[in-house]
């Protein structure tokens, strides 16, 4: 289990990342809780080198990766440095973080 927490329209299946109390595709309330299988696809990829935190600060910099999940939900998630726009990817949570690698 990847443990991605994602919301579903009951109406309609529409899936996305954050609580809201109407679906954001057809404005149906009553959304269920759902967790993602955790494939997806980048959409896009950065490097940051100027880490906001000391924690973050490594001397390559770090990935984040915006990631489309199968499920259509798009979620940002740390990831390793040589991601690619188009990749597959598998992504997990971890300690309230989400996590992308490739598939
Ligand atoms: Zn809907």
């Amino acid at each position: 289990m990847s443990g991605v927490a994602l919301f579903r329209c009951r109406s309609c299946g529409h899936h996305w990342q954050f609580r809201r109390a109407l679906c954001p595709a057809c404005a149906e309330a009553d959304p269920e809780p759902v967790e993602a299988e955790g494939h997806g696809t980048v959409w896009s990829v950065t490097v940051v080198h100027r880490a906001p935190t000391p924690e973050l600060d490594v001397p390559s910099g770090y990935g984040i990766a915006l990631v489309t999940l199968d499920e259509g939900a798009r979620v940002m998630a740390r990831a390793p440095t040589e991601l690619a726009t188009g990749m597959r990817v598998l992504v997990h949570a971890r300690d309230g973080l989400l996590f992308a690698s490739r598939a």
